[in-house]
């Protein structure tokens, strides 16, 4: 596994981070929930495969979902759970207990706390350590590609980031605010931790679900990453997709644009962005679709409460009048 190196820009240098990439690429995909991850990981780390490459594929989301696709529906046991149960049975975890293969993609998950209960994030530290302890730096690997939630913004989700344990990151993204808004949050986060001294900087965007209208590739171009593939919203896809199917294969039909991607994520420097402002991103929207011409009404008081509560007489005592 790659160590990093400092790549701070000098003062008036092009906003292209220097590539820091030794043999492995680690590179974090960030989106929106239910934007499409897992389904590009998925079909991104099978092409990787068939193209002679060795792809690890670690699902960091609480939900541990990323590997189900690739493993055709089959949920695989994480390694925060196996890692406890096992360490109540007096056992270590062993590689094969949590990592898996399919026609060359290996894939594991790394599991979050039960719901309701602990931090997601402190989860993903306490991962990363088990991963560690299994080996972690020493696998040579061509690429590890890390499955994030982006809608969280804590300290937590941040943290492939915040502590460069990848080079690059990608967002995914369609043509839909919500979607947009986490990516550029993403944007905003690589921006804060390369202010503190981080190497990670953006490789691009995914634009998946496209149904044409463009405001994805108004973002791409308004914050200055490049777009690595643009997966349309067609009903093949979203079909084979519901039934786990794998479409990113050589000779598919969808086949060339996994290919594109993966051609396009292993080359694409990481870049540093320019992350838009509120107004920047309700303007790559027609002001009716989302509603800019809303004007905030400030609540008044008795707005608050009914009228009987609002008209009863105060017991402060006013001791002018006593
Ligand atoms: S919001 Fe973030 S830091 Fe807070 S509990 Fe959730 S994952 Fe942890």
């Amino acid at each position: 596994m790659p160590g990093r190196q400092s790549t701070k820009d000098p003062v008036g240098a092009p906003s292209i981070a220097t590539p820091s990439i030794k043999e492995t690429q680690i590179i974090a995909i960030y989106g929106k929930g239910g934007i499409g991850k897992s389904f590009t990981l998925a079909n991104l780390s099978y092409m990787m495969a068939q193209q002679g490459k060795k792809v690890l594929l670690i699902g960091c989301d609480p939900k541990s979902d990323t590997t189900t696709l690739l493993f055709g529906g089959r949920a695989c046991p994480t390694i925060l759970g196996t890692s406890g149960e096992k360490k109540r049975a007096g056992d270590k975890v062993s590689i094969g207990d949590v990592c898996f293969k399919r026609d060359g993609v290996f894939a594991m998950e790394l599991g979050g706390p039960d719901v309701g209960r602990g931090c997601g994030g402190r989860g993903i530290i306490h991962g990363f350590e088990l991963l560690e302890g299994m080996g972690f730096h020493e696998w040579d690997f061509d690429y590890v590609l890390l499955d994030f939630l982006g809608d969280v913004v804590c300290g937590g989700f941040g943290l492939p980031i915040a502590r460069d344990l990848c080079q690059k990151v990608i967002v995914v993204g369609s043509n839909d605010l919500q979607s947009l808004y986490v990516a550029n949050n993403v944007c905003s986060a690589v921006e804060y931790f390369r202010g503190l001294g981080g190497n990670v900087g953006v490789a691009g965007m995914v634009i998946n679900k496209d149904d044409g209208t463009g405001e994805a590739q108004a973002f791409a171009k308004a914050v200055e990453i490049p777009i690595l593939a643009t997966i349309p919203a067609h009903e093949e896809i979203r079909r084979k997709s519901a039934n786990y199917e794998i479409i990113g294969r050589p000779g598919d039909r969808w086949g060339p644009l996994f290919e594109e991607l993966a051609t396009n994520v292993g080359l694409a420097p990481p870049i540093h962005p320019k992350p838009l402002d509120q107004d920047g991103l309700l303007g790559l929207f027609t002001g009716d679709v989302v509603g800019r011409h809303v004007v905030l009404e400030p609540a008044r008081p008795e707005d608050m409460c009914s009228a009987e509560t609002f008209k009863k007489p105060s017991l402060e005592v006013i001791y002018d009048d006593v």
